[in-house]
């Protein structure tokens, strides 16, 4: 009899914990993937060129001297193959690409001996976290890529980019099965180079904000996409002197509803750090609350894996710091 009281007492108890446990939210931190490797700093660009080694440079050294550094997955990117680069470039352009002397190949865009490597490795970079995505091994990535991407059109060099890292990637999700890619682009440029690869797609989402007029002059809010893909591009042209406030309606009570209605299998960010204040390839005023705020609400709308792909960001304490809130906001 004694024993059945303590029994039942006991159960009762458990269940009472287990009631306890489920009812407390023991906080689960993100796995977060950080893909980068030293190939992206032998992209040599000339003394004074604002996208240098040195934003990689300074990338790393932020997260090395915070406590983020060791709770972070950390990945080596592979090459892209040339037929990936293919899905979104045209053959005549990367055959250019592969023959051309160390130069200037557009007015803004250098081409150093090893900047094909390089580029190579920068698209690699989506590949391999979306590979690592699908392998369930990791949730969230960020490339800490260069050469940037966006402004690399199917048959050209634009902007400091060689090849559209972020549109290689969405058709690389799509050939592993991630059907429905949704791009949000916050560099302070519009991606010109992403907008046209997908002007004609409804299965590619385009969304971005940027200083509008500015380089490279696309992305006026009429610009929503052509024929199918009519619909599936979302332009937000932004004042110079746009700040936090600005960027926070627009991500955090516009973008949820964009995506939630197009259901994305997974969302690649061209993050670009010179809407900062600091940056002065711009007349953007977003400060670490805005930078957090973005990310905070990009992770929010959906949940599926996100990739963060590097793109602008110039002004070399402001890009660290930015990342190194990023990557904050994506372990939480
Ligand atoms: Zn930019």
């Amino acid at each position: 009899m004694g024993f059945k009281i303590g029994a039942a007492i006991i159960t009762e108890q458990r269940e009472m914990r287990k009631e306890f446990l489920k009812s407390v939210r023991i906080p689960v931190m993100k796995k977060v993937g950080f893909i980068y490797d030293d190939v992206f700093l032998r992209h040599e660009t000339p003394r004074w060129h604002p996208e240098c080694k040195e934003r990689l440079i300074a990338i790393i050294d932020t997260l090395k001297s915070s406590e983020i550094w060791d709770k972070l997955i950390h990945i080596k990117p592979r090459k892209a193959e040339f037929n990936e680069i293919e899905a979104v470039h045209k053959h005549e352009y990367i055959e250019r690409i592969k023959k051309t002397e160390p130069g200037y190949i557009d007015p803004d865009t250098y081409l150093s001996e090893n900047s094909l490597e390089a580029a190579l490795y920068a698209a690699g970079a989506v590949i391999e976290a979306i590979d690592r995505c699908k392998n369930k091994e990791i949730e969230r990535a960020f490339c800490a890529i260069r050469p940037p991407g966006h402004h690399a059109e199917a048959g050209k060099a634009m902007g400091f980019c060689i090849f559209n890292n972020v549109a290689v990637g969405a058709r690389y999700a799509q050939k592993r099965g991630y059907k429905k890619i949704f791009i949000i682009d916050f560099d302070v440029h519009h991606g010109n180079g992403t907008q046209h690869m997908f002007d004609e797609d409804d299965s590619v989402f385009y969304f971005s904000t940027h200083e509008y007029p500015h380089y490279p002059g696309t992305g006026s809010n009429s610009e929503r996409g052509k024929d199918k893909g009519e619909g599936y591009t979302y332009n937000v042209p932004l004042n110079s002197g746009s700040g936090n406030k600005d960027y926070l309606h627009i991500y955090q009570d516009m973008l949820p509803d964009i995506v939630r209605r197009f259901t994305p299998d997974i969302i690649i960010v061209s993050a670009g750090y010179d809407i900062r204040t600091e940056d002065h390839l711009s007349g953007i005023r977003v400060s670490d609350e805005g930078i957090r705020g973005i990310v905070k609400s990009i992770l929010s709308c959906a949940a599926v894996p996100v990739i963060f792909a590097l793109e602008g960001g110039y002004d070399l304490q402001a890009l660290g710091k930015s990342v190194l809130l990023t990557i904050k906001e994506m372990l939480a």
